[in-house]
């Protein structure tokens, strides 16, 4: 990763690949995308509903058209401080509290053509919000409406629009849950190494921007474990590329088995890995690496032939950069290879 030991020169490779994509930040791609479908709903909000509400008031339907104005001065509140700091500033339990009372209210004092405002509402709220919150705003809604609207119109009619609102509550449900499964989905793959299922380069160097920052900020020391798998060209050259994809395969199991919840493994490029220790102190962290280092030693991998890795161990130094940091790290793996392969460096924090 940083340095390709062996034989020929070290050489240096840059670990910063950060990319500028939403969704490789920690900012959830879902929740930002409706957040912008929620900033244009606002400003949509004013052409939309303004002059409906200005010919209510011209009816003299005072209350039907201050509410309908409340809920567009929400909704733009919310467009402005969503296009500024990209935050929701009124809750949308509010607001669609609000859009259903309004929503309501119309149904009562207009009558049947207010009905069809239930379809846009119902749809937005899935539009909006995760699933399991938006039930609970669907079913409440649904609760209140349907017998509302039986006592208010004739039951055919009362009939024919609550099957057709559930339908379509229904299908945005399904929607929903396919649009959340497949992000996850996706998220797994943009993060993960295919063949380890190890995280992969581009996602260790967010986590590790993260825990720098943690540690900047005195939330306990962090440690890093470069580990690269010793002679592994010769393991690929007489056994074959694919039993050295089992190796690699079957060492990050063996990681994952030991990971404690606050570890991270990461498969930084070919035969090299990272795990981040976090809470640990450089001691710790050498033992951590020599309890693994001997787990990966006594294994019976292959046949005559012995697999080991060599380990560099570096706690993280208040204010150095990732680089730095990754590149004490790498010496020490270096170092660990100088010496004979097959151990941890330093063999013991000083
Ligand atoms: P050292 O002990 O100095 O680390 O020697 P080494 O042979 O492990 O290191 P070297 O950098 O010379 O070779 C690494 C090898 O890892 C070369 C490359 O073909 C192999 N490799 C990289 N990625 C993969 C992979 O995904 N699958 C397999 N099977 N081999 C890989
Ligand atoms: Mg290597
Ligand atoms: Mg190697």
């Amino acid at each position: 990763m940083i340095r390709q030991t062996g034989d020929q020169k070290m050489k240096t490779l840059d670990v910063k690949e950060k990319s500028t994509a939403a969704f490789e930040s920690d900012e959830n791609m879902l929740q930002a995308f409706r957040n912008r479908n929620l900033m244009l709903l606002g400003w949509a909000a004013l052409p939309a509903m303004l002059p409906i509400s200005l010919l209510h008031l011209h009816k003299g339907l005072y209350l039907l058209s201050m509410l309908m104005n409340i809920v567009i001065i929400v909704s733009m509140i919310n467009s402005f401080s969503i296009r500024s700091n990209n935050r929701v500033l009124i809750s949308l339990w509010f607001v669609f509290a609000l859009m259903f009372i309004t929503l309501l209210v119309g149904i009562n004092v207009i009558g049947e053509s207010s009905l069809y405002w239930s379809y846009p509402v119902f749809f937005t709220i899935y539009f909006l919000m995760e699933r399991s919150i938006a039930r609970i705003k669907i079913i409440v809604g649904l609760i209140i409406l349907i017998p509302y609207v039986i006592y208010l119109f004739d039951f055919d009619l009362a009939i024919r629009f609550s099957v057709t609102l559930i339908i379509l509550c229904y299908f945005n449900d399904v929607l929903n849950g396919t649009q959340t499964k497949l992000y996850s989905r996706m998220k797994e793959l943009i993060i993960r190494d295919p063949l380890t299922n190890a995280f992969n380069r581009r996602h260790m160097n967010l986590c590790i921007q993260n825990v720098i920052e943690e540690s900047n900020r005195g939330l306990g020391p962090v440690c890093l474990l470069l580990m690269d798998i010793d002679h592994f060209k010769r393991i690929n050259d007489n056994l074959g590329h694919e039993k050295g994809d089992q190796v690699l395969k079957s060492f990050v199991d063996i990681l994952h088995k030991r990971q404690r919840k606050i570890d991270y493994v990461f498969r930084a490029g070919g035969e090299e890995f990272v795990v981040i220790l976090r809470n640990t102190e450089l001691k710790q962290a050498v033992l951590i690496a020599e309890e693994i280092r001997k787990h990966v030693e006594d294994e019976e991998w292959l046949e005559n032939q012995k697999v080991t890795i060599s380990i560099g161990a570096a706690q993280y130094l208040i204010d150095e950069s990732d680089d730095e940091w990754l590149k004490r790290a790498d010496d020490n793996m270096y170092e660990a290879k100088k010496f004979g392969r097959n151990r941890v460096f330093p063999q013991q924090a000083s």
